[in-house]
């Protein structure tokens, strides 16, 4: 989708459930695995039972609980020392309940405090009888990180209370182990970070692979992902609508609250005879025909290759060739332009055709005498232009000038132009070395402003 960055992928290999990986052979063929991006031959999801995708959660989702139940019991009654609390949690673990999980670092970014936002409306959701949800949550901090640390205790702490015990599941240590029972056992990962903080969100991609669904701010991963299918996960806009984060969490938090309560808790226990939620289905279809094959391992390094690596091969080849004659090139020419800096003198630019009225259709000419110090026509010259939109400044538009006199090392820059567009602009001046030869502009960042 874009180009000038690389999003991460995650390993099916390793990240997809080994049922999943039988089940994939078995009904899409062996090319899912071995050329893992390719869009169409995923597709073969959209033709499966129904029934045969929900048999497959249900195992994922029992083995979960199993390793829940067996790793955990364990662990909990060493800690907590109440067995008859231990054993509630146990006994309580449900696998006809609509289970969320929420796994990660628990950096404060990653906001694993929303839903404890209201207490009360996180009660009434946990509690419904006839359409039980539970979350289980999981995670560390880093050791460093005391404001992580709390947070994993207020959590632990409410969930012993007596209207969460059970409902509210915290698992200690996250690990892969851990990491790779919950993204495949649970019907739904969340992730509710602080935009615009999420690089990437990889664990959401894991889920997608074990057929479990997304619900996300869009950021990170998610982002992208969310636009291939939005009828296969569920999403928090990208969009701030306060500048105070303590506003815009109280804002998540009821949209959380809400869109469980109004959609996806009903979409989930729209039960058949046969006990699954054939639009529930479908979510995961989509999830895994459409959305999946985009966030493979095989398609970032696809992008690796074709966006940076192929580039850049390529330019070693060129820049080595005959005993790196074209490297050396741009070194002394580097050089040169490094010694001339300085001694550039700007002699008059007139820009008085711009004025604080200027009208649109008006024709505009902008000049500037310069001695160049020897640069010539390797010295550019280009006006930056920034217009007000919606109360930002924001950069709309470079424009170069082109040379319409050489005397000696005294160059006079020109640029003609018609206002075209109506606005608030302001406008910049600067100088920069020309050479075709380099890779951007950015190899050799020189910049006067005049
Ligand atoms: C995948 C994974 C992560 C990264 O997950 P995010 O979604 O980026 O937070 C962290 N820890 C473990 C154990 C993982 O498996």
């Amino acid at each position: 989708m874009y180009t000038r960055q690389v999003t991460n992928g995650v390993h099916i290999h390793t990240w997809a459930a080994s049922e999943w990986k039988d089940f994939y052979g078995k009904h899409l063929g062996q090319k899912v695995f071995e050329d893992q991006s390719n869009t169409e031959a995923w597709k073969g999801i959209f033709k499966v039972e129904d029934e045969e995708i929900w048999n497959m959660r249900m195992t994922l989702k029992t083995k979960f609980i199993n390793f829940v139940k067996r790793d955990f019991k364990a662990k909990w009654l060493a800690n907590q020392g109440d067995p008859s609390a231990v054993m509630k949690i146990v006994d309580k673990i449900n696998p006809n309940a609509l289970i969320i999980g929420f796994a990660r670092r628990f950096a404060t970014y990653k906001r694993a405090h929303l839903l404890f936002t209201d207490l009360d409306r996180l009660a009434k959701i946990v509690n419904n009888e006839q359409f039980p949800v539970q979350f289980v949550f999981s995670g560390k901090a880093h050791p460093a990180d005391g404001a992580g640390q709390d947070l994993i205790k207020r959590i632990m702490e409410i969930s012993r209370r007596p209207e969460f015990l059970g409902k509210i599941i915290f698992l200690e240590d996250y690990n892969m182990i851990v990491a790779k029972r919950l993204v495949s056992g649970v019907d739904i990962w969340l992730n509710t970070p602080t935009r615009p903080l999420e690089a990437s969100g990889t664990s959401g991609e894991k889920a997608e692979m074990n057929g479990v669904l997304n619900f996300s701010v869009l950021d990170g991963w998610w982002y992208e992902g969310y636009r291939f299918n939005e009828n296969a996960g569920w999403a928090l806009t990208d969009k701030r609508t306060f500048t105070d984060q303590g506003q815009q969490d109280k804002l998540d938090a009821a949209t959380i609250y809400s869109m469980l309560e109004n959609e996806i808790i009903p979409l989930y226990f729209e039960k058949n005879s046969k006990g699954y939620s054939p639009r529930w289905i479908q979510y995961i279809k989509g999830s895994i025909g459409d959305i999946a094959p985009n966030f493979t391992m095989k398609r970032m390094i696809d992008d690796y290759i074709s966006r940076f690596y192929d580039k850049e091969a390529a330019r070693y080849k060129k820049l080595s060739a005959k005993d790196f004659a074209l490297a050396k090139e741009i070194v002394a020419w580097k050089e040169k332009v490094a010694c001339a800096w300085d001694g550039i003198k700007v002699f008059d630019i007139n820009t008085s055709d711009l004025t604080s009225s200027n009208t649109t259709g008006q024709k505009i000419k902008v000049n500037a005498i310069i001695d160049t110090n020897g640069l010539g026509k390797e010295l550019g010259l280009e006006a930056v232009i920034y217009k007000m939109e919606d109360g930002e400044e924001k950069l709309w538009k470079t424009l170069p000038f082109k040379v319409v006199k050489e005397e000696g090392n005294v160059l006079t820059y020109e640029h003609v132009g018609t206002l075209k567009d109506p606005g608030v602009f302001r406008v910049g001046y600067r100088l920069y070395p020309v050479n075709p030869e380099l890779p951007h502009r950015m190899d050799f960042a020189y910049t006067r402003w005049i």
